[in-house]
């Protein structure tokens, strides 16, 4: 997710339940100060993290509040790691791409498309 007003991000959120969300350790709060909340992640190697919940089934990440499709937040987007920052980047523009046309279809919501 890569929104914080009221866009096709924010009424969305089908990206954050649908796809493993890994990490690099580093960006978690015990390596630098506003990284992501260690309560929310695993540790899946020696230097990866994983979002809690990205793995489950079905997915849905532990950050996201409010409902798919309607109404979504990340709780911690300021936090949230690289992944999220680098995901389709002008979806909130209403500009998707494969993953996130992925993502939504599997919630039954219409691609953006390009
Ligand atoms: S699936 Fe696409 S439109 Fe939906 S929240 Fe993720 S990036 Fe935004
Ligand atoms: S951290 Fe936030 S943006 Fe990333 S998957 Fe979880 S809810 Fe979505």
């Amino acid at each position: 997710m890569t929104a914080q007003a009221d866009d096709h991000c924010t009424r969305c959120g089908a990206c954050c339940a649908a796809f493993r969300v890994d990490f690099h350790h580093s960006e978690c709060e015990a390596s630098m100060a506003g990284g992501v909340p260690l309560g929310l992640a695993l540790p899946l190697t020696a230097t990866l993290m994983r979002m809690r919940g990205t793995d489950a089934s079905p997915p849905r990440c532990a950050a996201l509040a409010g409902e798919i499709g309607v109404a979504v937040r990340c709780t911690i987007y300021a936090s949230r790691p690289s992944p999220c920052r680098d995901f389709a980047p002008y979806a909130a523009l209403g500009m998707g791409e494969d993953a996130c046309d992925r993502a939504r279809v599997r919630h039954g919501l219409a691609p953006l498309g390009g």
